[in-house]
C-alpha cells in the first residue's frame, strides 16, 4: 500500500487511560479506541495489545496492512533498544515490552517517552508544523519536553534530552522528586504551585480556591477559575510560575536557540491566555539578545490526541 492508504497505530500508555489510534500517512485518524488502565489488571502488555486490536478492530483492518506500531510509554524509554526505565505510574510487569509487542505483530514496533512524542506530533501536525528546531514545555504533575530538530526527535546519547523539567534553576531550592533541588519541575509544576498556594493558605492567607480543595488534588481548571475571579494569592503564584517558566525558556534559548517552544500540559491548557503573554514579555524583555528576535512562544494545538498521533510517527509516516 502506498501514500494515504496507507496504516499506523499509534498509542498513548498513561496511568489512567491507554489510547489507540488508527492513522494514515498524512496523520488523519481513521479509528481510536481508548481503554481504561488497569493497574491490578492483566500484564500491561495484554492491555496495550487489547487496545491496539480493539481499534484495528473498528476499522476494519488486518495487522498485516498497518505500517508500523509506536507506542508511547510515560516514563524512560532506550530508545536504541526500547528497554523501559523507570514508569512511575504504570505497574509494568515486563521492561521489554517492545520484545513481547514485537512477538505479538509481525511489524515494525517501537515504543518512545510519551512527552517527546507528544513534541514530536506538534512538529508534524500541529503548531510546529512549519518550525525547524522546536522544544515543547508541558506542564502538569510535572514538567516534561522534548527536541525536534529538522523533523527528528533528538533523545540524545543518554536519552535524557527533553527532560527540561529537571533543569536546575535555583541552587539549593526545593526538593524535586527526582532527588536533586531546585529542578524546574520543582518550581513551576502544578503539584509545585499547588503547594505554594497550599502555603499561602495555612499561612492564613485568603483564597478562593480553599473552598472545596481540602485534601483534593487541585486541578488546572480551578487554578483558572481562581484567575477570573481575581483571586490575589493565586494570582501571585501564578505570576511566579509564569516568571520561572521564562527563565526554562531562556536557559532553553542559551542551549539550543530553537525557533519555537510549544508550550502545554493541564496548566497552559486551562490557564495559558494568563501565563503566556508573562512568559512571552519577560523572555522579551531579556537583557541577553540574539542578532534577531524571532522565537516563537506558541500554545500546543493537538490536545489529547498528541502523544498517540506521535507514536504513529516514531514508525513511519513523513513529515514533510
Ligand atoms: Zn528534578
Amino acid at each position: 500500500m502506498a501514500g494515504d492508504e496507507q496504516r499506523f497505530v499509534g498509542v498513548d500508555v498513561g496511568g489512567t487511560k491507554i489510547l489507540a489510534l488508527v492513522v494514515s500517512a498524512s496523520g488523519e485518524v481513521i479509528a481510536r479506541k481508548k481503554r481504561t488502565t488497569d493497574n491490578d489488571g492483566p500484564p500491561m502488555v495484554e492491555q496495550i495489545s487489547r487496545a491496539i486490536d480493539a481499534a484495528l478492530e473498528s476499522d476494519s483492518v488486518s495487522v498485516d496492512q498497518v505500517s508500523g506500531i509506536g507506542v508511547a510509554m510515560p516514563g524512560a524509554v532506550d530508545s536504541t533498544t526500547g528497554y523501559l526505565g523507570s514508569v512511575p505510574n504504570l505497574k509494568v510487569d515486563d521492561h521489554r515490552l517492545v520484545d513481547r509487542l514485537r512477538e505479538r505483530y509481525p511489524v515494525p514496533v517501537e515504543v518512545g517517552n510519551d512527552v517527546n512524542l507528544g513534541t514530536l506530533a506538534e512538529c508534524w501536525l500541529g503548531a510546529g508544523r512549519d518550525a525547524q528546531t522546536v522544544v515543547g514545555m508541558f506542564v502538569g504533575t510535572g514538567i516534561g519536553g522534548g527536541v525536534v530538530i529538522d523533523g527528528r526527535l533528538r533523545t540524545g546519547a543518554e536519552d535524557l534530552a527533553g527532560e527540561i523539567g529537571h533543569m536546575v534553576l535555583t541552587a539549593d531550592g526545593p526538593q524535586c522528586g527526582c532527588g536533586n533541588r531546585g529542578c524546574f519541575e520543582a518550581l513551576a509544576s502544578r503539584t509545585a504551585i499547588e503547594a505554594a498556594i497550599r502555603d499561602g493558605i495555612a499561612a492564613g492567607r485568603e483564597s478562593t480556591i480553599a473552598r472545596g480543595a481540602e485534601g483534593e488534588r487541585m486541578k488546572s481548571r480551578a487554578l483558572s477559575d481562581a484567575l477570573a475571579a481575581g483571586d490575589e494569592l493565586v494570582t501571585e503564584v501564578m505570576t511566579r510560575a509564569s516568571h520561572y517558566l521564562a527563565l526554562g525558556v531562556l536557559t532553553i534559548r542559551h542551549v539550543l536557540d530553537p525557533d519555537m517552544v510549544i508550550m502545554g500540559g493541564g496548566v497552559i491548557e486551562a490557564c495559558g491566555e494568563f501565563m503566556l503573554p508573562l512568559i512571552e514579555a519577560e523572555v522579551r524583555a531579556s537583557c541577553m539578545r540574539g542578532s534577531r528576535d524571532t522565537l516563537r512562544i506558541t500554545q500546543s494545538e493537538l490536545g489529547d490526541y498528541a502523544v498517540a498521533l506521535g507514536a504513529a510517527a516514531l514508525v513511519g509516516p513523513t513529515m514533510s
